[in-house]
């Protein structure tokens, strides 16, 4: 009997040796100094409320590279510095307007989606073709000349991670236009890509094919998605479509970088980074503003607790990851110009929602020393360490120079509630659920730069 107890208690517990607890002790000591003086929940509200939304281009992004650089040596870089990297510069021009005529007729919530281009001054008026799907568009192919194609594909909500409901219907914001305009529509409504129950329009990233013309394209609120569908299966309808969205050329943007010596290897690199940019209608702040707020809190936390790496640790706020990922490629071409030796690129992109865990983009070697550190994140909600998963601003440095990378997983069941949509606000993020992601991601980092990979 006392065999089998003790048994039970060896397995539940495991053997703690001393390196293990002194690495809890001092994991212990950044969830406090976070936890009581964290500064992320007052930056994130800086960013969002006095500069707001940051699209590649705007004022507003070159105020967030300014505050930026200022609040990453407030936090106590060694050195901060603008990379720059030219970035496409897509206005939406004005307010997009859809208008469902007849009887009923209904002014529906839309917003342009990103790097479409408008309609002309006047607008269009055609009649609307409901297709569920792209099989269903090929079905009715014959239908589509001179028409407003609306997709009403639905997010799948038998999907238990969002992400695989926003991978299954993100090809039809991305390439809808292009696949309609191929049978002769002459723009597109394309459903949100929400499970969401509101009726917000979400934006985000649209990319013509070269061959077929680039036709205007809208998403819609889903109530006014279901509106819509229903109409369209018991009558003919039209709609009139107007859009603003250009292209100025390309502009100068810039990645903000700060720097964390390190002691034994300064030449050796972890990068931990969010995307600065954000869609326009919103204030970004799940999307991104809590990665970089996540971001600046582990310098400020490494600080705090007089820790000095022993790797260099770079803190990078990255430009245009919303239309065109420019600031995530620079920051790897210059590090392949440079030979510069990597360990890691962690990204927070998936909101400040209750951490999970990370995704890791790594050989099964690497993957199989650190899913040893679970134990040490799980207290703090991070435990779940999974083998796989790209984060989109580090990609280029794991495809250009196979640099293993890492994405902080929070809980994403209410992200796409908000993501790419006007009410991703500073009101939605909640202070200690920011907190705990920043423990997370600093106690990798930790880890990763002491054990190394
Ligand atoms: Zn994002």
């Amino acid at each position: 009997m006392v065999k089998v107890v003790l048994g039970i208690i060896f397995l539940l517990s495991g053997p703690v040796t001393f390196a293990q607890q002194e690495d809890s002790l001092f994991i212990r000591r950044i969830a406090n100094e976070i936890l009581t003086n964290g500064r992320s929940y007052d930056n994130l509200r800086e960013l969002t409320k006095k500069i707001g939304g940051r699209l590649a281009g705007s004022t507003q992004m070159v105020m967030a590279e300014k505050w930026g650089a200022k609040t990453l040596a407030q936090a106590g870089a060694d050195k901060v510095w603008l990379q720059e990297c030219m970035v496409p510069h897509w206005l939406r021009g004005g307010k997009d307007e859809v208008t469902v005529k007849g009887s009923p007729g209904r002014s529906l919530q839309v917003l342009a989606i990103g790097n479409s281009l408008g309609t002309s001054p006047a607008g269009i008026t055609a009649d609307v073709l409901l297709v569920n799907s792209f099989d269903d568009l090929e079905a009715r192919k014959d239908s589509v000349k001179g028409k407003i194609v609306f997709y009403n594909y639905k997010f799948n909500p038998q999907y238990i991670d969002p992400n695989d409901a926003y991978e299954d219907a993100y090809p039809y914001r991305e390439a809808g236009a292009s696949r309609a305009a191929h049978y002769g529509a002459v723009a597109v409504m394309i459903r949100s890509l929400t499970g969401s129950t509101d009726n917000h329009p979400h934006t985000g990233l649209l990319k013509y094919d070269s061959i077929n013309p680039k036709i205007p394209a809208v998403a819609i609120g889903i109530q006014d998605a279901d509106w819509l569908s229903k109409q369209l299966q018991q009558h003919k309808r039209s709609a009139y479509i107007k859009t603003n969205a250009h292209f100025l050329p390309d502009t100068i943007g810039h990645n903000v970088i700060g720097e964390l010596t390190g002691s034994e290897f300064p030449d050796q690199y972890i990068t931990v980074g969010a995307h600065l940019d954000s869609w326009d209608p919103a204030e970004g702040a799940q999307d991104d503003g809590a990665g970089v707020v996540h971001t600046i809190e582990i310098l400020q936390t490494f600080k705090a607790l007089h820790y000095v790496p022993r790797h260099t640790i770079r803190f990078v706020l990255f430009a245009n990851e919303e239309n065109g990922v420019r600031g995530g490629k620079k920051y790897a071409e210059e590090a392949m110009a440079k030979k510069e030796k990597h360990l890691l690129a962690l990204e927070s992109d998936g909101g400040g929602f209750t951490p999970r865990g990370f995704g890791f983009n790594m050989k099964a070697e690497m993957f199989a020393k650190v899913v040893k550190w679970a134990g040490l994140l799980a207290p703090y909600g991070g435990g779940t360490l999974i083998h796989g998963g790209e984060e989109t601003d580090i990609s280029p440095l794991n495809h250009l120079l196979h640099i293993p990378t890492a994405g902080l997983n929070p809980d994403l069941q209410r992200y796409y509630d908000y993501h790419h949509s006007s009410n991703d606000v500073f009101e939605i993020v909640n202070k200690r659920e920011l907190e705990l992601g920043s423990i997370n991601m600093a106690a990798l980092i930790y880890l990763v730069d002491k054990y190394e990979l």
